[in-house]
């Protein structure tokens, strides 16, 4: 089964019209895929898309077999359980510690104190957060929040990962540390998709890449 298929869509803003043209793409359940092309040629929108939080205008698009282009507002909560979304602005809790940011996605799934707690750890400690749990997000460097958000966004072990400039913050070493971080998490199972601008870094994971440009995706097709 494919985790994501859109066909013939097109999208675009009222101040920015024609932002997405005609986007075919399939995302086979367990691929991991980059999506490259210029800034602003439309891979937040593109994204935006895939979480509910923009409707084609066209054409169609679906998530875990079912049609999400079309599917009541209501439904977006249904969609998103299955999702790990990481933000470029990174939307972490100040008030609350590195820890307890980890740990809420999965309190909210309804997991036990005592489960969660070693869960929330170990993914700490995989993104190189171990000894900054009681910290609150406003003391952590800019490439700290972004591994706290990573960490957050998978903690549950979602069905599908999606990405936004996920190594925008952080240095070189860090990006490839992120990226094996991302690829672990693939081979569990999850489907990836990482919009980013560094080609380079798209270039070395060995994974699939899309190029958006001029509203057209190309290598979309699986
Ligand atoms: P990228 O993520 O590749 O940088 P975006 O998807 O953010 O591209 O933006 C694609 C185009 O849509 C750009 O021209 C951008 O200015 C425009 N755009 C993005 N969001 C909005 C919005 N909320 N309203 C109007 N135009 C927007
Ligand atoms: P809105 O608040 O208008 O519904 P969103 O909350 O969907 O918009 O998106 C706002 C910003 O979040 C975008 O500029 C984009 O960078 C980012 N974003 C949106 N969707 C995703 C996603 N699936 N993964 C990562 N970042 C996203």
């Amino acid at each position: 089964p494919d985790t994501v298929r859109l066909q013939g869509v097109g999208f675009g803003y009222a101040e920015t019209t024609r932002v997405l043209r005609d986007v075919n793409l399939t995302l086979p359940a367990g691929s991991f895929h980059f999506l490259t092309g210029p800034s602003g040629a439309g891979k937040s929108t593109l994204l935006k898309l895939l979480t509910l939080a923009e409707r084609p205008q066209s054409g169609t698009v679906e998530v875990f077999g079912e049609d999400a282009g079309s599917a009541p507002r209501s439904a977006i909560p249904h969609f998103r359980r299955r999702m790990g979304l990481i933000f470029q602005d990174f939307r972490l809790l100040d008030h609350l510690t590195a820890y307890d940011n980890v740990g809420l996605p999965l309190r909210l799934a309804g997991v036990k104190d005592e489960v969660w707690g070693p869960d929330a750890e170990e993914m700490l400690t995989w993104v190189g957060l171990g000894q900054k749990m009681d910290v609150h997000p406003p003391a952590l460097s800019g490439g700290e929040k972004q591994r706290l958000a990573i960490a957050r966004a998978v903690v549950t072990r979602p069905d599908l990962i999606l990405a936004d400039e996920p190594t925008g913050s952080v240095d070189a070493r860090m990006g490839e540390r992120l990226l094996k971080l991302f690829q672990a998490l693939n081979k569990l199972g999850s489907t990836v998709l990482i919009a980013s601008h560094d080609e380079a870094l798209a270039e070395r994971s060995g994974a699939r890449v899309l190029r958006l440009e001029g509203g057209r995706l190309t290598g979309g097709e699986a």
